[in-house]
């Protein structure tokens, strides 16, 4: 009886050997073929011992569309483009900044051919990867010296186990941050081999805190940016300058972490001030450093820039090696930085600045537009507006600022401001939304054009 009812399953031979197999052998390797099918037949076997009149595939050809869909559905990359509506300029869930075109296709050229990463063409002997972008980052910041590796994260573990291992590095306890639990200051120290060194407290960190502090066996001094988050009211903290004058006056280092840290100064772009590397520098702060995909707009880095014999050391640091950034990477960023050179350039193909910068009239007409489209996708089923909004720089950058936006609010019959934020994360090419008030939201900043809304 049961073997009567098994009897309807075909052999794997005979579904391989079907001419519709041929394409898909082709295009996901026999091997995987097989699996597939064996996995379909086994699944089919298992529902008709449950129940022999189960509904399975009549002939050859529906067995192998049943797993021709499977292999196409494994064969899809899980990194795909998603739409930014969420009110968040760089997320980092998101992937930060997209960078420019002009950065995009020198990470395309780069991948898709040699280049001369570590090669002098001069010479036509070995040379250093960060030659590449070194005389820019110096030209834009003022720095004497700069190198660059994998993230920020990296560059601030760097820069410690080069210039404090198994010393203490004194940091005030009004910065001792976390961005995004990925990144916690006291942990990255710890794992750069120097000991943390707490002064002040969480609002008010004075000169003598540091000068109480400071003894044989402190190496460096480090200053992080309140990245996310602002101490308001009471509160005190030495001037960059302040510390510079007292760092160098008992020939310690100064290291400030600027995190988000513009490369140029975004005020004249219609931002507000936001402290730049160069700025900086030019306060007497020994070494910097920041994030190449946050405020600058550019791939996943990390830039160490300042004194050319601190960066000397870190360059000859063994980790270094661990940490360095590929040849994608640098030609990314070098063509970013190569937009900086003329800032009006850079305003206008740096799609992070491009839009933190964007007219408000020009985000409203987006707006409406959007909201013309999908108020035409749902009909009767939802009401469908556009609302003034705030959004945020993000990764960090002026966390404090509410930006001006619009969103398109959706307030749909059946589906639950929730449900929306779901159905649009679930479309082809997903939409990342927001719910605020119990409002389901597409905030529109971050959105130049809208074919995506019509796929
Ligand atoms: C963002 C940030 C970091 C981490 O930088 P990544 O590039 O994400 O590694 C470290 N410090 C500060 C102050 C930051 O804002």
């Amino acid at each position: 009886m049961e073997n009567e009812t098994l009897r309807k399953l075909p052999s794997v031979d005979s579904l391989l050997s079907h001419s519709s197999s041929t394409t898909i052998v082709a295009e996901y390797g026999r091997d995987r073929v097989v699996s597939a099918i064996r996995r379909e037949i086994d699944s089919a076997r298992r529902l008709l011992l449950k129940d022999k009149s189960a509904p399975i595939p009549g002939s050859e050809g529906e067995w192998i569309a049943l797993a021709s869909a499977k292999l196409a559905e494994s064969a899809r990359p899980k990194l795909m483009k998603v739409i930014n509506c969420a009110g968040v300029v760089t997320h980092t869930n998101l992937g930060r900044s997209i960078i420019s075109e002009e950065a995009a296709r020198a990470a395309h050229n780069a991948a898709i051919s040699n280049v001369n990463l570590e090669y002098d063409l001069a010479k036509g002997a070995r040379g250093d990867r960060d030659d590449l972008v070194e005389g820019l980052i110096c030209e834009l910041t003022g720095a004497e010296s700069a190198t660059v590796v994998n993230n920020n994260a990296a560059a601030v573990l760097l820069a410690l186990n080069t210039l404090a291992f198994g010393k203490e590095a004194i940091v005030s306890r009004g910065e001792l941050i976390e961005i995004g639990g990925s990144f916690r200051l006291p942990d990255i120290m710890a794992k750069s081999g120097c000991v943390l060194r707490e002064v002040g407290t969480t609002n008010r960190t004075h000169l003598y805190d540091y000068e109480n502090a400071v003894s044989g066996n402190v190496a460096i001094i480090l200053r992080a940016h309140t990245s996310n988050y602002r101490i308001i009211g009471f509160t005190t903290q030495p001037k960059d300058s302040e510390l510079a004058e007292f760092a160098r006056s008992k020939g310690l280092p100064f290291m400030v972490d600027l995190g988000s840290g513009a490369i140029a100064d975004i005020t004249r772009f219609g931002l507000p001030y936001e402290q730049t590397i160069g700025d900086t520098l030019r306060s007497g702060v020994d070494l910097v450093t920041v994030s190449g995909d946050k405020l600058l707009g550019g791939p996943q880095a990390g830039i160490i820039a300042g004194r050319r014999d601190l960066v000397t050391l870190i360059k000859k640091n063994h980790l270094k090696r661990a940490l360095r950034c590929c040849k994608m990477t640098l030609a990314a960023l070098e063509a970013t930085l190569l937009l900086y050179l003329n800032p009006e350039k850079a305003a206008r193909s740096i799609p992070t600045l491009r839009l933190l910068a964007r007219s408000l009239d020009n985000v409203r007409a987006t707006a409406e537009e959007a909201a013309r489209i999908i108020s035409r996708m749902f009909g009767q089923e939802a009401e469908v507006s556009v609302i003034a909004d705030t959004c945020q720089a993000g990764s960090g950058a002026m966390p404090e600022l509410d930006m001006p936006s619009y969103s398109v609010a959706i307030r749909h019959k059946k589906m639950s401001a929730d449900g929306l934020a779901k159905w649009f994360r679930g479309r082809g090419i997903p939409v990342i939304g927001r719910v605020k008030d119990d409002l389901f939201r597409l905030d529109m900043r971050t959105v130049e054009t809208l074919e995506w809304l019509e796929e």
